[in-house]
């Protein structure tokens, strides 16, 4: 036992590490995502300003290597230092061993050629020699002299990189003019001083601006998602309230950011709403059952205890016994179907939402039916004033439970006149029916209770009359799902007027619900109507 209670704790625990936060995920996800674009470009433009650079320096090294190596094509045979001196400029070898860059020596005769080759080799980065070919070098300029590394072709270029710098090294072989064989090579070797500062430069830029970056918009991810993901904590906090106490009132507050967000507060509040409100019904209708149920079973326990007694040998007794326990079965059985339908009436907008009822072609039959079955009383009908074409957003068979329900009490509730009228109009945008009873009345008392549940005037009397006063409660809660209103007017003695109302149905609303209703009918098995008489 203790071991599985063990158990239980670590796998709870190893639950709740493995539940990670939302704001944590968003904010790695944002970073790693910010990181991976910066990455990407400044990939892309280190390796473009590193390509033309690049490029730029190559160009700087080739052109020296070319001057030098037109000065050094003349010579036929192998390099010497004592060839290769008098074919430069007198101006380049000073430049060579170290010399003043400007030569002011009017008397020398120093060529474009050779000054070309004299701002060249100027530039401290180049450092430039010259070999033979048994490897020795018959030429240099600069503190290092550039090695000769072994290659094939007639040119050779690399880049070397030591101690994070970079140095291009530039070499060609020689080739005499005048016998077309090799006397030599050149070395150029380019130390790219600007190229070196500026690639690390931009380095070091991009490394900083990229951390600035990930800390900067990890920042603002972290805001951002944490101002989404609290309305979605107190959400989680109130559900598990609610799923701890359902009869807590507890709500989520308004957010006042009109977004989706304030919308799926307002739904979610909306729907606990809702659900504690069919608990609470729950109850009341339990409370409610229990109490009027238990009226017709102790009658019929009444009659039981009296047949047990004294009744089995009396025939007298046993026939009153049996008839009041079958009355008083018959109104239970009538007590739970009025019970039902006071839920189902609770429930319209979620089975009927899309139905439609023209309201002459319901009047007449209902009070046809009627009229059929009190042949002893006079129903009229009016309904001059009515379109022939109103039709109102409702299912048929609500509208005809309604208009029974109203018709029955005012039979009911008859005295010496047995006249029931029901008259129909339409003004503005509503349609209007009114029953019409001269019968008992209702006091203005009474007016203002009779739609409560399970209220009668008169209870004995009306529990003479088979009823159980829950019919002005299915009236009044059918009427208002589908927003129409339902009032009485009456004077005790002289007769009652119920008068409902309920917005007409637009031609282009009555097209859509037609087309609506269509469609379903296309996917769905057709309902069979519900019996109401
Ligand atoms: P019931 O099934 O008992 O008739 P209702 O909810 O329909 O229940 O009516 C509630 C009470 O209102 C009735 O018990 C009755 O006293 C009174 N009442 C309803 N309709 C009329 C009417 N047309 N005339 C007089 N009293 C009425």
């Amino acid at each position: 036992m203790k071991m599985m209670t063990k158990n239980k704790k670590r796998n709870k625990k190893i639950k709740e590490t493995q539940h990670s936060s939302l704001i944590v995920r968003w904010v790695s996800i944002v970073s790693l995502t910010i990181m991976v674009s910066f990455l990407i470009f400044s990939m892309v433009i280190y390796s473009t300003v590193n390509q033309q650079s690049m490029k730029q320096q190559e160009s700087v090294s080739n052109r020296v290597v070319a001057t030098l190596n037109s000065s050094l094509v003349s010579i036929p045979k192998e390099l010497q230092i004592s060839n290769v001196i008098p074919a430069l400029s007198p101006s380049t070898q000073r430049i060579l061993n170290g010399g003043p860059t400007i030569n002011h020596d009017s008397s020398s005769n120093s060529s474009a050629f050779s000054d070309a080759l004299i701002s060249s080799i100027s530039n401290p980065d180049i450092s430039v020699a010259v070999y033979n070919l048994h490897n020795e070098v018959v030429f240099a300029n600069g503190e290092d002299t550039p090695k000769l590394h072994k290659f094939k072709g007639s040119s050779w270029q690399k880049v070397i990189r030591r101690n994070n710098k970079s140095t291009l090294i530039t070499s060609q072989k020689i080739v005499s003019t005048k016998t077309g064989k090799v006397t030599g090579y050149i070395v150029v070797s380019n130390k790219m001083t600007y190229y070196n500062h500026l690639m690390n430069n931009l380095l070091h830029r991009m490394i900083i601006i990229s951390l600035v970056a990930i800390v900067l918009f990890s920042g603002i991810a972290f805001f951002i998602v944490r101002d989404v993901v609290k309305p979605i904590k107190e959400m989680v906090g109130v559900a598990q309230k609610v799923n701890d106490d359902p009869n807590s009132d507890v709500r989520i507050k308004d957010l006042n950011r009109n977004d989706e967000l304030e919308d799926l507060v307002k739904s979610f509040n909306k729907m606990l709403d809702r659900m504690q409100r069919y608990i609470d019904q729950q109850k009341q209708f339990v409370s409610d059952v229990s109490h009027e149920l238990r009226t017709p079973v102790a009658v019929i326990e009444g009659h039981l205890n009296m047949l047990e007694r004294w009744g089995k040998d009396d025939p007298e007794i046993l026939d009153e016994s049996i008839k009041a326990s079958l009355q008083e079965a018959d109104r239970m059985k009538h007590l739970i179907q009025e019970m039902l339908d006071l839920t189902r009436a609770e429930q319209i907008d979620v089975q009927y939402p899309n139905a439609y009822t023209n309201v002459n072609e319901v009047l007449s039959r209902v009070v046809d039916d009627l009229a059929l079955v009190h042949q002893d009383f006079n129903l009229q009908l009016d309904v001059d004033d009515l379109p022939a074409n109103t039709y109102i957003q409702m299912y048929h068979g609500h509208l005809e439970q309604i208009l029974v329900i109203l018709i029955d009490n005012g039979i009911k509730y008859s005295t010496d006149r047995k006249q029931i009228n029901v008259s129909a109009g339409v003004t503005q945008n509503n349609v209007r029916i009114v029953v019409q009873d001269f019968g008992e009345g209702i006091s203005k008392d009474d007016q203002s209770k009779i739609f409560n549940r399970f209220y009668r005037v008169d209870k004995a009397r009306t529990r003479e009359k088979g009823g159980n006063g829950l019919g002005l409660t299915i009236a009044q809660k059918l009427v208002e799902s589908y927003n129409g209103k339902i009032s009485v007017e009456s004077v005790e003695g002289q007769g009652s007027q119920f008068k409902i109302a309920f917005p007409i149905l637009t031609p282009q609303k009555l097209d859509k619900l037609k087309k609506i209703e269509a469609e379903k009918e296309k996917t769905e098995e057709p309902k069979k109507p519900e019996g109401i008489l």
